[in-house]
C-alpha cells in the first residue's frame, strides 16, 4: 500500500520549505494540489515536475476513490495546498477523513502554518487558544459569531483577507471594545508587520495608511480572562504607576 503525505508549503518565504518536504515532493508518484498552476511554480523552483492532479473544495469528495485506488496500487501521493498546512482553512479534510477510515497510511510533513507563526511572535497567551478560521463574510453573521465568543478565556485566532480586514476590525471594536488585539500581516514576506493595540486604534491606523490593509492577516484577540492585564487602558495605567514609582511618588 502507498502513503499519502500531507505536506506543508511556504506561506510567503520559499526558504521555509523543509528539506524533507522537498524530498517528499520529489519522490512521490503524484502531487494532489489545491491549484496545480500555483503549486507548479513552487515545484519548478525546486527543479521538479511530478505528475499533478487538482484537489479543491469542489472536487475533493469525488477524488477520494481515484486517489485511494492509486494508494492501493502502491503509489505514493503528496497533498499540498496553495500555502501553509493543508486542511488548516484549506482543502484536504474530506480526503484525509475518508482515507483514515479505510486504514490507509497518512503521514504529515509539518512546516509553515500562518496561525502558529503568528501566535509564536504575538506575545499573547499561547497555552490555550481557539482557532476560528475565517469569520462569516457578512456583517450580521460576523458580529453574532464574535458575540458568541465574548466569554472565552482563550486567545482567539482568526484568518482574514485584505477585502474584509477593515470591516472585521470595526466589528471586533464594537463587540470587544478596548480588548487587546495583535494583527500579524504578510508573515515571512518583505512587508511582515505585527501591530498591537485595540481594534479601533488599529482601524484608525489602517485608514490613515491604506497600504496597511493590503496583504494577508492573522487576527489574534486576547481572551476574556486575560483582559485585566491586557486591556490597553490597564496597560496605560500600569505604565503611569511605574513612572510615578520611578519618580518616587507614593501611590
Ligand atoms: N493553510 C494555510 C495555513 O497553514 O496557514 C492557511 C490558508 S487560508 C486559505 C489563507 C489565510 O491564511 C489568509 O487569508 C490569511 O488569513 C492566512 N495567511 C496565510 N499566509 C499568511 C501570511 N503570510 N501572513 C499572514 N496571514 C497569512
Amino acid at each position: 500500500l502507498g502513503t499519502l503525505y500531507v505536506v506543508a508549503t511556504p506561506i510567503g518565504n520559499l526558504e521555509d520549505l523543509s528539506p524533507r518536504a522537498a524530498r517528499v515532493l520529489g519522490s512521490v508518484d503524484l502531487v494532489a494540489a489545491e491549484d496545480t498552476r500555483h503549486t507548479s511554480r513552487l515545484l519548478r523552483h525546486l527543479g521538479l515536475s511530478p505528475a499533478m492532479l487538482s484537489l479543491h473544495e469542489h472536487n475533493e469528495a469525488a477524488r477520494v476513490e481515484q486517489l485511494d485506488e492509486r494508494l492501493r496500487r502502491g503509489e505514493s501521493i503528496a497533498l499540498v495546498s496553495d500555502a501553509g498546512t493543508p486542511l488548516i482553512s484549506d482543502p484536504g479534510f474530506v480526503l484525509v477523513r475518508e482515507l483514515r477510515m479505510r486504514g490507509r497510511r497518512i503521514v504529515p510533513v509539518p512546516g509553515p502554518c500562518a496561525l502558529v507563526a503568528a501566535l509564536s511572535a504575538a506575545g499573547l497567551p499561547t497555552d490555550r487558544f481557539l482557532f476560528l478560521g475565517f469569520l462569516p463574510a457578512k456583517g450580521g453573521g460576523r458580529r453574532q459569531r464574535l458575540e458568541a465568543l465574548g466569554q472565552h478565556t482563550e486567545t482567539l485566532v482568526f484568518y482574514e483577507s485584505p477585502h474584509r480586514i477593515r470591516d472585521t476590525l470595526a466589528d471586533i471594536a464594537t463587540v470587544f471594545g478596548e480588548r487587546r488585539l495583535v494583527l500579524a500581516r504578510e508573515l515571512t514576506k518583505s512587508f511582515e508587520t505585527f501591530l498591537d493595540g485595540s481594534a479601533s486604534a488599529l482601524l484608525a491606523w489602517m485608514e490613515a495608511d491604506p497600504d496597511q490593509s493590503r496583504g494577508e492577516f492573522v487576527i489574534m484577540v486576547a481572551g476574556a480572562e486575560a483582559r485585566e492585564s491586557t486591556d490597553i487602558a490597564s496597560l496605560e495605567a500600569d505604565a503611569i504607576v511605574k513612572a510615578l514609582l520611578a519618580e518616587g511618588v507614593g501611590v
